[in-house]
C-alpha cells in the first residue's frame, strides 16, 4: 500500500488550502440575533408600548418596558445557542466521510478535512470528496449527472489520453467498481466549488407539522387582530381616553400574539434530532421525527442489523458428515481441502464478515503462506445466483474455478446423484435449523482459454457445506417485544437460506404463527396479491434488494406507514419510497444514506425502536406545550378584555404584567415542555394516526376549557377581593398573584398526562423547578419591594390573602388533576 501523506504533512496543507468545503455555514452572533428580535411583531409592540408610556410621561414604566427588550433577546440568543449547538453537533455526525491513506494506513476522515495530495480509496456508493486523478480502478463508474447533466454513468481510468476520463469530480457518485485516487483540488476550487454556490444548502421540505401550524398561527393572528381592535375601541367606549385605550390594544396584542408556536415548533424539532443523535439515530429529515410515532410496519435487514455480522465457523459438512467447532481440529486434515478451496473463492483482501472467517480458520489449519497462484478472473455475487466463482491457475500451472455460495446455487452446478443432493440438502436444512448460514463450495478444472460467459454453466465437484454463526444481537428481542406491544409489525428481510431466517426469527421473538415468503415467490405475484398477502408474513428470505422496492409498495398500498432499513445502491429505491428510509452509518454506502431520513449510527436494531420511542416523546411533549399555550392565553385574553367591558373595576393587566408573563410562558413552553419524560404507556398505544391533525379542534377545545377554568378562578378572586373592599392596587396585586401561581399549576398538571404532578418533582425535570422558583421569587418582589410595587401599580394587601390566591390556583390544579385521572381511566392506560 503506498503512504500518503503523512499527518504533519495534511494538518500542514489543511492550514494553506483550508477546509474542504464549500462556503462554511457560520452561527449567527448576537447582532443578527439582535437584529432578528427586532424584526418580531412582539418587539414591534414592545417599543411602542413603551413609547407610549414616555409620551405619556409614565417614564419609569416606558424605560422598564423598553428594557425588558434585553431579557428578551437574551431568552432568544439563548433558545438560539441551544438549537445552534443542537444542529452543529448534528451536523459534525452527519458530515461525509472520505477513506484516506496517510502515514501508511487507511484512515476515515470528515470529508471537510481532506487536503491536496491526499489518496483517497473510493468505493461503490461514496460520494466523491474533491476532485482528484485517478491511480488506480476496477471497473470504476461515475455517476456524474451533478455537473454535466448527464445521466448516464461513465466508465473511468487511470488512463491519461483522454483528459477527463482519468479524473474524479467533487460530489459525483460512484455507481460501480472501486479506486484509488489522489485530490487535485478542494473546497471551492473543485469543479463543484465552482458552479456549487448555487446549489449550497440542502433544501427543507416544510413538514405536514409546519404547515398545519402555520393555518394555525394564521388563525390566531386574524382572531388577535379583532381582538385588540375589540379592546382599543370597547376600552375608548367605556372609558374615553384614547391614548389608554389604544395600550390597553396594544398590551392585549401582546398577550395573545402566537408568536410561541413557531418558536417551539423549531426547538422541539432541533432538540429532538439531537436527542435521537445520543440515542445513535441521525436526522436527515425532519419530517421523520413526526412520522416515526405513526409507524405501523418496521422492514429490517437480519444481516448486521438484527445479528451482529460476525460470522464465525461454527460447523462444517463434509463427506456426509455434519462437524462441528468442537471437533474441528480432530478432523483437521479432512477439512483442509474444503477450507483451502473456501479461501480460493473469496477476494483476498476482502472485508465480508463471512470471507473474513474462512481466510482465518483457513490459515489456522494451514500456515503455509499464500501457495503461489495467478489470479485469472472472478465471477461476482449476482442477484439472480447467489454464488461467487474465481478461477485460478495453481503453481503447477493448473487452472482452477472454484466456487462458494448459496447451496442451492452451487448445488444446482453439481454432477451428483438426486439422491445425493436430497442428502446434501437436508444438511443445509439441518444447520440452518441451528440458525446457521450456509453456503456450499464446489471446483472444477478449467480451461482458461474458453472460460463460460455465466458461471452458472460450471460443472462442479461438491466439496462440502460452510456453516456460519452470526450472534443475534443480544438487544433485539426486548426490541421486538416492545414493538409488538406498539402496535409495530417487524418484517425481517434477507438474502439468506428460508430456515435460518426462521431459526434466526424464532430467536428474536417474531411470531412463528406468521409466514415466510421467498424472492421467487414473490416474484409470481402480482402487486395486489402481494398486498393481500404481505399482512400475514414476517419473514421475506432470498430477496435481493431490488425486490425492497414492492415490498415497501405492497405496505403503502394497504395504508401502513412504512420503515425500511438498507445500506447498498440498490436499497436507494426503496429506502426513497419508504415513508421513513433507515440507512446504515456504518456499512452503508453515501448514495443509501442520501436516499434516507434516519442514519443508523450504530447499525442496530434496536436503536430504531429506541428512535421510534424517542419520536412518540417528541411528540407529546409538543402537544402538551401546543396546548399550554392555548390554555394560558385565555386567562390572559380574558382579563385583558373584561375591564374593557365593565368600566366600574380596576384595569388588572398593564403592559408589564403581561410582560412578566411572557418572561415565564416563553421558556417554559420551549424548555421545561421539551425536556419532561415520556408518558406512562408510551409504548403500549398504538401509532397515531397519520391523518389525524396534529392539533385538531378537539384538543384546541380542551386546552381553551383548562384556560377557562384558570380564568374563572381568577376573576372569581378579582372580584372577591373588589367585594372585599380592597384597594385597586391589592385587588391587582391578588388577581395577579393567583394568576401566576395558577400558571404556574396549570404547567404542572399539564406537562404530563398519566403522571401526577408531583412526578415533576420526582423525575427532576429541572428547567421546569429553575422556572418555577424563579417565577415565585420575582412575583415576591415586586409585591413586596416598593419602588417594583409602584412599577406593578401594586399595593401590598397583607399576606393573608395570598391564602386566597393559592387556595383558589390549588383548587385549579385539584380539579386539572382530577380530570387528567378521569381522562386516563376513559382511555385505559
Ligand atoms: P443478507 O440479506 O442476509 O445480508 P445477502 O444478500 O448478503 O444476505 O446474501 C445472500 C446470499 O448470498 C447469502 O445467503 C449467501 O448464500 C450468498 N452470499 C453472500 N455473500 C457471499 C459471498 N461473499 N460469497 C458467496 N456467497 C455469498
Ligand atoms: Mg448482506
Amino acid at each position: 500500500m503506498p503512504n500518503g501523506l503523512t499527518s504533519a504533512e495534511a494538518g500542514n496543507r489543511l492550514k494553506t488550502y483550508g477546509y474542504n468545503e464549500l462556503i462554511s455555514a457560520k452561527s449567527k452572533n448576537i447582532w443578527h440575533i439582535v437584529l432578528e428580535v427586532m424584526r418580531e411583531p412582539m418587539f414591534m409592540l414592545l417599543i411602542s408600548c413603551g413609547l407610549l408610556y414616555m409620551f405619556l410621561g409614565n417614564y419609569r414604566e416606558g424605560g422598564t418596558l423598553l428594557s425588558t427588550i434585553l431579557i428578551i433577546i437574551y431568552i432568544t440568543f439563548y433558545q438560539y445557542r441551544k438549537t445552534e449547538k443542537a444542529l452543529e453537533a448534528l451536523r459534525k455526525l452527519s458530515s461525509p466521510r472520505a477513506l484516506v491513506i496517510r502515514d501508511g494506513k487507511e484512515m476515515r476522515i470528515p470529508g471537510r478535512e481532506v487536503v491536496p495530495g491526499d489518496l483517497v480509496k473510493i468505493n461503490e456508493g461514496d460520494r466523491i470528496a474533491a476532485d482528484a486523478r485517478i491511480l488506480q480502478t476496477g471497473n470504476l463508474t461515475i455517476d456524474e449527472s451533478l455537473l454535466t447533466g448527464e445521466s448516464m454513468p461513465v466508465l473511468k481510468s487511470a488512463d491519461t489520453a483522454i483528459k477527463t476520463k482519468n479524473q474524479v469530480f467533487s460530489g459525483t457518485l460512484v455507481v460501480q467498481g472501486s479506486g484509488l485516487v489522489e485530490v487535485t483540488a478542494t473546497g471551492v476550487h473543485t469543479e463543484f466549488g465552482k458552479i456549487g454556490s448555487m446549489l449550497h444548502g440542502i433544501e427543507r421540505k416544510t413538514t405536514r407539522l409546519q404547515k398545519e401550524m402555520k393555518v394555525l398561527i394564521r388563525n390566531l393572528f386574524i382572531i388577535s387582530a379583532f381582538i385588540c381592535i375589540g379592546v382599543i375601541v370597547a376600552f375608548y367606549l367605556t372609558r374615553g381616553n384614547f391614548l389608554h385605550s389604544l395600550l390597553n390594544g396594544l398590551a392585549t396584542a401582546m398577550a395573545i400574539l402566537p408568536e410561541e408556536f413557531p418558536v417551539v415548533l423549531t426547538i422541539f424539532m432541533a432538540l429532538g434530532a439531537w436527542r435521537l443523535s445520543k440515542k445513535k439515530v441521525l436526522t436527515r429529515d425532519p419530517t421523520a421525527i413526526e412520522t416515526l410515532g405513526s409507524a405501523t410496519v418496521l422492514c429490517s435487514d437480519k444481516t448486521g442489523t438484527i445479528t451482529q455480522n460476525r460470522m464465525d465457523v461454527a460447523a462444517l459438512f463434509i463427506s456426509e458428515n455434519v462437524i462441528n467447532r468442537d471437533e474441528f481440529d480432530l478432523h483437521q486434515t479432512n477439512l483442509n481441502q474444503l477450507l483451502q478451496s473456501a479461501r480460493f473463492a473469496s477476494s483476498p483482501d476482502t472485508v465480508d464478515p463471512m470471507e473474513k472467517a474462512i481466510n482465518e480458520i483457513a490459515s489456522r489449519f494451514d500456515s503455509t503462506e499464500n501457495p503461489t497462484i495467478t489470479f485469472i478472473r472472478e465471477y461476482p455475487l449476482s442477484k439472480d445466483f447467489f454464488a461467487m466463482t474465481r478461477v485460478v491457475k495453481n503453481s503447477v500451472g493448473q487452472s482452477i474455478a472454484y466456487t462458494k455460495g448459496a447451496p442451492e446455487a452451487v448445488l444446482s452446478c453439481c454432477q451428483i446423484s438426486d439422491d445425493e443432493k436430497g442428502r446434501y440438502h437436508s444438511a443445509v436444512k439441518q444447520m440452518a435449523e441451528r440458525g446457521l448460514r450456509v453456503l456450499a463450495v464446489g471446483n472444477t478444472a478449467v480451461d482458461e482459454n474458453s472460460l463460460p460467459e455465466n458461471q452458472r454453466e460450471f460443472k462442479l465437484n461438491f466439496e462440502g457445506l460452510i456453516g456460519f454463526e452470526d450472534p443475534i444481537r443480544p438487544e433485539v428481542p426486548q426490541a421486538i417485544k416492545e414493538c409488538k406491544e406498539a402496535g409495530i409489525k417487524v418484517i425481517m428481510i434477507t438474502g439468506d437460506y428460508p430456515e435460518t431466517a426462521r431459526s434466526i426469527g424464532l430467536q428474536i421473538g417474531l411470531d412463528p404463527g406468521k409466514k415466510l415468503l421467498t424472492g421467487d415467490e414473490l416474484n409470481e405475484l402480482t402487486d395486489a396479491e402481494l398486498a393481500g398477502k404481505i399482512e400475514e408474513v414476517n419473514i421475506i428470505a432470498r430477496v435481493v434488494p431490488e425486490q425492497k422496492l414492492r415490498i415497501v409498495q405492497a405496505f403503502k398500498a394497504n395504508n401502513e406507514i412504512v420503515a425500511m432499513t438498507g445500506d447498498g445502491v440498490n436499497d436507494a429505491p426503496a429506502l426513497k419510497a419508504a415513508n421513513i428510509g433507515i440507512a446504515m452509518g456504518n456499512k452503508g454506502t453515501d448514495v443509501a444514506r442520501e436516499a434516507s431520513s434516519l442514519v443508523l449510527l450504530d447499525d442496530n436494531f434496536a436503536s430504531i425502536v429506541g428512535a421510534i420511542r424517542s419520536g412518540r416523546k417528541i411528540f407529546d411533549n409538543l402537544q402538551k406545550a401546543m396546548s399550554y399555550i392555548i390554555a394560558i392565553h385565555i386567562p390572559i385574553i380574558g382579563l385583558a378584555l373584561l375591564p374593557a367591558f365593565v368600566s366600574s373595576i380596576p384595569l388588572l393587566l398593564m403592559p408589564l404584567h403581561i410582560v412578566f408573563m411572557e418572561l415565564i410562558i416563553d421558556p417554559v413552553c420551549s424548555v421545561a415542555f421539551e425536556s419532561e419524560q415520556e408518558e406512562k404507556g408510551l409504548m403500549q398505544r398504538p401509532p397515531r394516526k397519520p391523518e389525524e391533525k396534529f392539533f385538531g379542534s378537539r384538543k384546541i377545545l380542551l386546552s381553551s376549557l383548562d384556560g377557562l377554568f384558570l380564568f374563572g378562578m381568577v376573576v372569581g378572586i378579582y372580584f372577591l377581593s373588589i367585594h372585599e373592599g380592597h384597594s385597586d392596587g391589592e385587588v391587582r396585586a391578588i388577581a395577579f398573584s393567583s394568576l401566576i401561581i395558577g400558571n404556574l399549576f396549570l404547567i404542572l398538571s399539564l406537562l404530563s398526562r398519566t403522571r401526577n404532578f408531583i412526578a415533576v418533582f420526582k423525575e427532576r425535570n429541572m428547567p421546569v423547578i429553575i422556572i418555577m422558583s424563579a417565577a415565585l421569587i420575582l412575583l415576591f418582589l415586586v409585591l413586596t419591594i416598593p419602588p417594583l410595587q409602584k412599577l406593578f401599580s401594586f399595593e401590598f394587601p397583607g399576606y393573608r390573602h395570598f391564602g386566597t390566591a393559592l387556595l383558589g390556583s390549588g383548587s385549579v390544579l385539584m380539579v386539572l388533576e382530577l380530570t387528567k385521572r378521569l381522562k386516563k381511566y376513559v382511555r385505559g392506560y
